[in-house]
């Protein structure tokens, strides 16, 4: 059997720290399965849904490398949607009923202060021809809703284990509305049917949707898929979320700066026995993934973590890689260049900065001239990659400086910061004319 997924976002929004979960663990399950990804678009609520929300999704997606092998827009597969609908007609599972929000309302009320479950009573499904013409007569339009069995449904799940829901405590759902739309509820599974989805894998709030599901797919004669459900992103501390941390789109986290491996380690990880680190590639992601790691637990999403993770991205990534970026950025200044600065970067970004002490002028930090001399006397004629540990020892036994005293002026000289890279590569880089201009104060 070829395992095949879906992410289903609808295009009402762009994707963010509290949706993108679903899309990376169903492709790195995908692809540690050697299986097939699918992106469905769900737009069926055409009022909310917009083109240009649903091509965020795509440009977020493909910047995080989550690439799909199949895709489709629920919108164009309203066919499907209607045969469904007549078979659960057929088969007595899809009643009409005609009470409006206020008569529900109501209803509810009542229910309540008798201390009964405000369980929809299925008075529509009592109604006689006539009751009904006489409802039409007067204008009203039915929304229907499909008909529970009442029964314990019973699934094992991935994440979760053996799981029931009770359909007895449950209203009918509605699957079409007055205006014939057609909820979530029935297109999903239409099409999880159609497309031969053999895994749903979602979020925990999905669970009682499940049990109504399991019994659509089976009153639709489809076969069963195998669910799971891993458990919602808390924040840092523990507690639900924050709105600010929920809506956190990717893009944004794109325009901060951040790796995508970093995001998709990150949250491809988090909840699972896996220590929190950047993962080399998304394939390993994909081949290290297994739902026995995950945990029910709530999985805490804490910017730190990202931020390390990110920097171990950073701190890995080889210069072919980083060739391209270091170019775009004018700083592509070569191999060493890139080894002697990547440990120090936490954002891509910050190797500009970096770049401008081997490549372009640095206004040096002087704050003892004379040890400064001291240093550019001792300078050796040719500079590499060796000169600093001899050179500095030299320095310490002229001048009797150690430590901070001995390494920190040489590096505010020579770079014009306080902190930064290794001196010992960046000496060699900087070579033997502007370090010599920079231990005697020149600009350079
Ligand atoms: N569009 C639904 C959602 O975003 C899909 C849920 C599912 O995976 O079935 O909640």
């Amino acid at each position: 059997m070829t395992v095949k997924v879906r992410f289903a976002p609808s295009p009402t929004g762009r994707i963010h720290v509290g949706n993108i979960r679903a899309a990376i663990v169903n492709w790195v399950f995908a692809r540690g399965q050697g299986g097939v990804f699918v992106l469905r678009i769900d737009d069926t609520d055409l009022a909310r849904s917009t083109q240009e929300y649903e091509d965020g999704i795509e440009a977020d997606l493909t910047w995080l490398g989550l690439t799909w092998d199949e895709r489709y827009n629920q919108s164009k597969r309203f066919d499907l949607y209607h045969r469904a609908m007549e078979t659960l007609k057929a088969a007595g599972r899809l009643y009409p009923c005609y009470e409006t929000a206020d008569e529900l309302d109501r209803r509810r009320k009542v229910q309540l202060s008798r201390g009964q479950p405000p369980i929809y009573d299925r008075a529509s499904l009592k109604l006689t021809p006539e009751e009904i013409a006489a409802f039409e007569a007067e204008g009203r339009k039915p929304h229907w809703r499909f008909k529970l069995e009442g029964k314990r449904v019973k699934w094992t799940d991935l994440v979760r284990g053996e799981c029931d829901v009770d359909t007895t405590s449950m209203s009918d759902p509605v699957l079409i509305r007055e205006d014939g739309a057609f909820l979530y509820t029935l297109p999903s599974v239409a099409d999880d049917i159609d497309m031969g989805i053999t895994h749903v894998i979602r979020g925990e709030d999905h669970v009682a949707n499940t049990g109504t599901q399991i019994e659509i797919f089976e009153a639709l004669g489809g076969a069963v898929p195998t669910f799971g459900h891993f458990s919602l992103l808390v924040g840092a501390d523990g507690s639900a979320l924050s709105k600010r941390l929920g809506s956190l789109s990717i893009m944004q986290l794109r325009e901060d700066g951040l790796e995508p491996l970093a995001i998709t380690s990150h949250i491809g990880k988090l909840g699972t026995s896996d220590a929190l680190e950047a993962a080399g590639s998304l394939d390993e992601l994909g081949r290290n993934f297994d739902f026995a790691k995950m945990g029910r637990h709530p999985a805490r999403f804490d910017e730190a973590d990202l931020a390390r993770i990110n920097a171990g991205v950073l701190h890995a990534m080889d210069y072919a890689a980083a060739r391209p970026r270091l170019a775009a950025l004018g700083a592509d200044l070569g191999e060493d260049f890139w080894l002697a600065v990547r440990p120090n970067l936490k954002l891509f970004g910050d190797v500009a900065d970096l770049a401008r002490i081997v490549g372009g002028e640095v206004t040096p930090v002087v704050e003892d001239p004379a040890f400064l001399a001291t240093a550019l006397e001792l300078l050796p004629t040719i500079v590499d990659a060796s000169t600093w540990s001899a050179w500095s020892s030299a320095i310490k036994e002229a001048t009797g400086a150690k430590g901070r005293a001995l390494f920190l002026p040489l590096r505010q000289a020579l770079t014009g910061m306080d902190h930064g890279p290794e001196m010992g590569p960046l000496l060699a880089l900087i070579g033997r004319d502007k370090a010599a201009k920079r231990l005697a104060g020149e600009t350079a």
